[in-house]
């Protein structure tokens, strides 16, 4: 019998396994918006890597019951994209499994403060948190080889956060990019660079993949490396002439018309990155630091309401 509460959990947004390759799969979870993050799977020849962990204890539980379908034996390895609770949470959920990072996502999980997705999303019952921090670390690539498949986790510099790794399964043509990529919602960048983006995705388009799996949002082609280019281009043009014009990242996000962007998820993000767009931009910040409190009660204004997640 199962030891998930599977009725606890909607079932628009229940975790599903998808095969993309012989021994390649996603675990989505739809519809991808706050904390409804995507997993991976490889395995073959009795080696298994998951490429991250879910949210909550619930989603976890059922995430550790798909890996041991596929890896009856448990888990060898568990690589984090980056260290965001979505991405995290989940880690020691899989006790049996070395945790691969990068070197700046060991340090952001051993600082994290547990508690403070459950202050920013009070409708989630997060259950157990378990973000075990990596044992292994690398600052450039690792490979790790499964079967005839070979798993490169790559660090192509800081986008949407420091540490960001993404994976790329070389004889699948399979793409994992964390949250550099997301499908059919915003991208963000508060934690990152903005301008560091653009040459982060022309690193993932000269791998040319034939399936990209998203941080968050369904499985795509590698036109969403396209999309994600836009709208990065567009938040710097808004954050250049919101400085010329002395706004305030506020006043930028809500004058700002989302075109094409309309329809994606999570739209508030515009506050964080134009935030972090006008800080590069702007000569005169230095290397401060942005004001995180006030770009979270500017998100919230320019949203009317605290942000929400369905996880
Ligand atoms: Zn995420």
């Amino acid at each position: 019998m199962s030891v998930v509460d599977a009725d606890a959990l909607s079932a628009e947004t229940y975790p599903r396994k998808q095969m993309l390759a012989p021994g390649v799969f996603a675990i989505v979870q739809d519809d991808g918006s706050w904390g409804l993050s995507n997993a991976g799977l490889i395995c073959a020849d009795g080696v298994s890597v998951l490429v991250d962990t879910l949210f909550t204890e619930r989603r976890n539980r059922i995430l550790r019951e798909m890996v041991l379908e596929s890896a009856p034996g448990g888990l060898n390895f568990l690589v984090n994209t980056h260290h965001h609770g979505d991405h995290v949470y989940g880690n020691g959920w899989f006790p049996e499994a070395t945790v691969i990072s990068h070197t700046s996502t060991r340090e952001a999980v051993l600082r994290m403060d547990a508690g403070a997705s459950a202050r920013r999303f009070t409708t989630v019952d997060f259950g157990d948190s378990r973000p075990t921090a990596a044992t292994i670390t690398y600052e450039t690539c690792a490979r790790i080889h499964v079967g005839d498949m070979t798993v490169e986790a790559f660090f192509p510099g800081v986008a949407h956060c420091a540490g960001n790794t993404a994976l790329f399964v070389p004889e699948r043509s399979v793409l994992f990019a964390g949250d550099l990529l997301l499908k059919d919602c915003t991208p963000t960048f508060v934690g990152g660079s903005a301008l560091g983006f653009l040459p982060v995705l022309e690193q993932l388009r000269k791998l040319d993949p034939e399936f990209v799996v998203p941080g968050h949002g369904a499985i795509c082609s590698a036109s969403v490396i396209d999309e994600t280019e836009r709208y990065v281009q567009f938040i710097l043009e808004l954050a250049a002439s919101g400085l010329a014009e002395g706004r305030t990242p506020l006043q930028v996000a809500q004058d700002a018309q989302l075109g094409e962007f309309a329809d994606w998820l999570d739209s508030e993000r515009i506050v964080g990155n134009i935030y972090r767009a006008m800080h590069e931009l702007d000569e005169r910040t230095g290397h401060g630091r942005i004001d995180m409190p006030a770009m979270w009660r500017d998100t919230e204004a320019w949203l009317g309401h605290p942000v929400h997640s369905r996880a």
